[in-house]
């Protein structure tokens, strides 16, 4: 099975995303975690992706593109992959449906998850995963059953995203509803939207879309 999570940031697409794969076996490809590990390994492309990411604007298509197509091609897709931040504009999601339609794989489901601007903030400002193995927390939505300690794997370096500040969210939110949002009506036309109530708790949550994405 192959689908998208969409939803502004903070809405709750990779916690969605990871108890997915561990519990369908699907693949995460977000390519914001691609970003930041190009970002890490300095490269010309990494050092453009950092300033464009500590804006909140979005990297271009034409990177962003080259970047799924190459991930998306991989022999671990082929047990189905969640894509998490992409596609982010028309032009990324023309892109996708014309890559999948050459390697003869379907999109099974859009799920929308809508959240309310308000509460982002707060979403993003408490945000923090773990060093070691990437599990993502929050101060108060998700807290660390032990202080101090990852709940998943024992880790005990923390990190928080540079670009989850205030000003940095409020770009990112802009560029959500100009570029972003009118990805809805274009899966709404392709058939293949649904939405679930993204304020609801973490597990009511990831029982909208079980109940969207059907028996195991
Ligand atoms: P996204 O990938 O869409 O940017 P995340 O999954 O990283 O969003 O979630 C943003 C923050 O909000 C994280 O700290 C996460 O623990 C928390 N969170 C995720 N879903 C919910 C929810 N349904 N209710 C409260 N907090 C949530
Ligand atoms: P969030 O889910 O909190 O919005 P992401 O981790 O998905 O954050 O993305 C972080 C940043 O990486 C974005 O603000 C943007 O600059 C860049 N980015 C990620 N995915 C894309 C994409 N598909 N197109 C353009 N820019 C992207
Ligand atoms: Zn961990």
């Amino acid at each position: 099975m192959n689908l998208i999570l969409m939803g502004p940031p903070g809405a709750g697409k990779g916690t969605q995303a990871k108890r997915l794969e561990d519990g369908r076996g699907l693949i995460q490809l977000s390519t914001g975690d691609m970003l930041r590990a190009t970002v890490e390994s300095g490269s010309e492309v990494g050092q453009q992706a950092k300033a464009i990411m500590e804006r909140g604007e979005l990297v271009s298509d034409e990177i962003m593109i080259a970047m799924i197509r190459d991930r998306i091609q991989q022999p671990d897709c082929e047990n189905g992959f969640i894509l998490d931040g992409f596609p982010r504009t028309i032009a990324q999601a023309e892109a996708l449906d014309e890559m999948l339609t050459k390697m003869d794989v379907r999109l099974d489901h859009v799920i929308e998850m809508k959240v309310d601007d308000g509460i982002l903030v707060d979403r993003i400002s408490g945000r923090f995963s773990c060093t070691s193995c990437g599990t993502g927390y929050h101060d108060r939505f998700q807290k660390l059953q032990k202080e101090g300690v990852c709940d998943n794997c024992g880790g005990t370096e923390f990190t928080r995203r540079k670009d989850d500040n205030a000003e940095t969210v409020s770009s990112r939110l802009e560029a959500y509803h100009a570029q972003t949002a009118p990805l809805l009506p274009y899966y709404k036309e392709h058939g293949a939207l649904k939405s679930v109530d993204g304020m609801a708790d973490i597990d009511e949550v990831t029982r909208q879309i079980e109940a969207v994405l059907g028996a195991v």
